[in-house]
């Protein structure tokens, strides 16, 4: 009788037997031969470090993609910086003199671009702690608000006060561009929520034991501290840096003027100046340029347009559309959305101006009476139509507000 080669099983013994030119394999030999293939390749397709499974560039822009629309140069960006920065984690020290140096990241673009999204996507890829700590909070020490080292605090809550944990962190700091230095003289009077916090920032941003508070807010006293090394913390910056563009237009403008400049400027994109922004940008807009210097990599979001804000409705793994469905479902409801709401939900967004963060709150005024409505009725199917959109929007609390403003 026909045995396989590989376990010995014999034909009666098995599911199914193959048969090959000299000899036999059963379907289970075939299964476990693909299982261990299958491990083999995800193992060599990862870097590890401790216990961060850290993907190749390209892998960590698809994961990004299931989450994120759009924004593909700051996506390509973000995973060679993140790979870069944890391949540095990994480089046993120094042997040669190639010293890796810490990549931080500041994000140029409009508010609800995606800026906080893709940081907090990494975070979830990666499995390390992070934090979202927005910078006009922080004052120099001495000022009513919360000193610089208090943002650690937040990476070490999120790290449950594992110290190791939260020093391989991410810190993402949003409206960076709040504490930049107002005007062009920065001596007039000390500058509370300006140059004083920058320095602070500095001392983070280069990596140094800093004494963290525990509890955050201001420091006192007899008050226990946890010293926290920053060098190996990444940390990304966000903001949308509002008047920029001029600043960008400006450098555009005298660069170009000369011989051939009719050339180059036909090639200037108007629209969407914030391509062209370089770290000399930033410094002009008011960051200190030692701060400037700490976050090497610099990119910029794009505007959200039409298409891309409908796709955020619906596309993106846990996407506004696809709660709703999940909440609904879990009554047993089948929800849809016909394609005439979501282009007035994508209307209404684009006239409140606040790119993709409008869509939430349109979708929670639209549907807050059904969510209150229909748990208690016996409904199998509810179709949300533009009508019906059009209707409840009409009648919320954000349209008065808009009416007003
Ligand atoms: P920013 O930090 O740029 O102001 P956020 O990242 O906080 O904006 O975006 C606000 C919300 O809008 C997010 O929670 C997300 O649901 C949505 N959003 C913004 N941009 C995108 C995008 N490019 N892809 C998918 N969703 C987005």
């Amino acid at each position: 009788m026909d045995k396989c080669s590989l376990c010995g099983r014999k034909e009666i013994e098995v599911n199914m037997l193959f048969t090959g030119v000299d000899g036999h394999v059963c379907d289970e030999c075939i299964e476990r031969g693909y299982e261990i293939l299958m491990e083999e390749k995800k193992s060599s397709d990862t870097f590890s470090i401790g216990d961060i499974k850290l993907l190749k560039p390209k892998q960590i822009k698809e994961f990004i993609d299931q989450y994120v629309i759009g924004q593909e140069y700051a996506k390509k960006v973000l995973s060679v910086a993140v790979y870069n920065h944890y391949k540095r984690l990994s480089q046993p020290s120094s042997k040669d003199d190639v010293d890796i140096e810490k990549s931080n990241i500041i994000m140029v673009g409009e508010t609800g671009t995606g800026k906080t999204l893709l940081a907090r996507t990494i975070a979830k890829m990666l499995h390390v702690p992070f934090a979202i700590v927005d910078a006009t909070i922080l004052t120099e020490a001495g000022y009513v608000g919360e000193d610089i080292e208090s943002l650690l605090t937040r990476l070490l809550q999120a790290a449950d006060y594992n110290v190791e944990a939260a020093e391989r962190g991410i810190v993402f700091i949003d409206e960076i561009d709040k504490i930049a230095r107002k005007g062009d003289n920065p001596s007039i009077t000390r500058d509370v929520s300006g140059e004083g916090v920058q320095q602070g920032l500095l001392k983070l941003l280069e990596g140094s034991v800093v004494n963290v508070p525990p509890q955050g807010g201001r420091k006192h006293p007899d008050q226990k501290m946890i010293a926290v090394n920053t060098k190996n913390i990444l940390f990304v910056c966000g903001g949308a840096f509002d008047g920029i563009k001029r600043v960008i237009a400006k450098r555009m403008n005298t660069q170009v003027v000369g011989y051939g400049s009719h050339k180059v400027q036909a090639q200037i994109d108007k629209e969407n100046l914030l391509q062209y922004i370089v770290p000399d940008d930033i410094r002009k807009f008011g960051l200190i340029p030692e701060i400037v210097g700490r976050l090497p990599v610099l990119t910029h979001l794009e505007p959200l347009d039409r298409e891309a804000l409908k796709q955020i409705l619906t596309e993106p793994k846990n996407s506004i559309i696809k709660q709703y469905e999940k909440l609904f479902k879990m009554d047993k409801i089948k929800l849809n959305f016909k394609d005439d709401a979501l282009e007035f939900i994508v209307d209404q967004a684009i006239s409140f101006k606040l790119g993709a963060r409008g869509l939430r709150s349109i979708c929670e005024s639209i549907m807050l009476e059904a969510m209150f409505n229909m748990p208690s009725e016996d409904i199998k199917e509810f179709t949300v139509d533009r009508v019906y959109a059009e209707a409840k929007l009409d009648k919320s609390a954000i349209m008065k507000f808009k009416n007003v403003g």
